[in-house]
């Protein structure tokens, strides 16, 4: 019986080494491959002996792991181009009002080049858009501001967005300067286009009421107010045709019907259709231009268009006894000039001339130097011609001696 005893003891201490031995043996290799996974969990081995299950459990782990650490890589990567490209600023500011991340067009927008770790108040530098921002923190509402900067000719509008994550916030800043100089052109075009038809409508409501009231009885007056109806009704009919030949070239609605065109023949042909008015007006119009000029690529009837409208303010601005001009030359004879290759024309008079300071505006539409002066006139015929000359991919501009004359230049860019 204690025989028994002593061997079953024998082999229980048998076993039980051999479990604690087994146990000693897997704790070790588990941790061999902890250690691994800790520092280099890219090289696992996965043909370890008795504990294969987990070594490939954690490699199926693994590779889905990396697999969706690519994807946030990716969609990270592809966000942050959007925030880097946008034109919009975006700034995100914690609770205390330190920015976290200012993308590129945020610190255009307010002129700085490391926004991060400043304030709100430090970057954004206008009381008005930081009133914004401090009301969102308060009240945890979407907030938002416009605001004129004039010094920087800007117009700023701010979105600020309370964090919902963090109690900090997140401001979107738009530069609206464009859409509001738009708006503005756009004002300021109707309230033009108004004004000029009011005078005219408002005379010819004058000439024929005093028709009405019994001049046209009176053989002298009647024609007279008639021929003055006429004329109101001529200037209205061509400040109609010119408002839709701009709004159509604006619109880029006027194809251009380009074709190569000797510069000569087209400075002939607008002198030949120009040269009765001119000598009813008692002016000398000569033409000077050579006849191996390189040919242009241009659409002659909107050119040819551009020329009787500039010899036609000649005629208008200059006295009788004055001459006018054309002047066709290749741009290399000019010399020095500050723009591209070309041919250069020029409409030179000797007539009243145009103000240094009106220089630069006289190409607005409906921009007129003196109203007075000018008479049945609209504004609008320079501002065609130049829209008509950088369709070609030309320049037009002018040049004046007040009192002494004008010239007016474009150079059309040769074949
Ligand atoms: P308008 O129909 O009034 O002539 P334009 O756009 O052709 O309109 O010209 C704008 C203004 O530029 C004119 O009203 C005039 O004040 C000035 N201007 C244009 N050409 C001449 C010129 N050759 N001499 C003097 N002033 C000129």
């Amino acid at each position: 019986m204690d025989q028994l005893f002593l061997y079953l003891a024998i082999i229980f201490l048998f076993v039980a080494s051999w479990f604690a031995w087994r146990y000693h043996d897997l704790k070790q290799r588990v941790d061999e491959y902890a250690h691994l996974v800790r520092i280099s969990p890219e090289k696992l081995p996965t043909d370890l002996k008795q504990i294969e299950n987990l070594s490939n459990a954690i490699a199926s782990l693994k590779t889905t792991f990396n697999l969706q650490l690519s994807t946030l890589n990716d969609e990270n990567a592809r966000l942050a181009t959007v925030l880097e490209q946008l034109t919009d600023g975006v700034i995100i500011a914690d609770a205390n009002g330190l920015i976290q991340f200012a993308n590129p067009a945020a610190q255009n927008l307010f002129e700085t080049s490391n926004a991060l770790g400043h304030s709100v108040t430090e970057v954004i530098r206008n009381h008005q858009l930081v009133d914004a921002w401090q009301r969102c923190q308060q009240t945890r509402e979407v907030q938002s501001e416009s605001v004129e900067l004039p010094a920087r000719r800007q117009f700023l509008q701010l979105i600020a967005i309370p964090d919902t994550h963090a109690s900090g916030s997140l401001l979107l800043v738009q530069d609206l300067t464009r859409v509001r100089r738009l708006e503005t052109v756009r004002r300021d075009f109707i309230s033009n286009v108004s004004h000029e038809l009011r005078t005219p409508l408002a005379s010819l409501k004058a000439l024929t009421e005093t028709l009405q009231n019994g001049a046209l009885a009176d053989p002298d007056a009647g024609p007279r107010f008639l021929g003055r109806i006429n004329t109101e009704i001529d200037a209205l009919t061509q400040m109609a045709q010119e408002l839709l030949d701009l709004s159509r070239i604006e619109s880029g609605q006027v194809e251009l019907i380009l074709a190569p065109l000797a510069p000569k023949s087209l400075i002939t042909s607008a002198a030949d259709r120009m040269k009765m008015q001119a000598e009813r007006a008692g002016l000398k119009l000569l033409v000077k231009c050579e006849d191996d000029l390189q040919n242009i690529r241009a659409d002659k009837s909107r050119l040819e268009q551009v020329l009787v409208n500039l010899i036609h303010n000649a005629v208008k601005f200059t006295k009788p006894g004055g001459e006018i001009i054309l002047v066709a030359e290749s741009r290399e004879a000019v010399g020095g000039a500050p723009y591209g290759g070309g041919i250069r024309f020029a409409v030179r008079d000797s007539g009243a001339g145009i103000p240094a300071e009106s220089l630069s505006r006289i190409f607005e539409r409906f921009y007129r130097v003196d109203r007075s002066r000018t008479g049945s006139g609209t504004g609008l015929g320079l501002s065609i011609s130049k829209h008509i000359i950088e369709a070609h991919g030309g320049r037009i501009w002018a040049e004046s001696d007040e009192g002494r004359g004008s010239v007016f230049y474009f150079v059309i860019p040769v074949l």
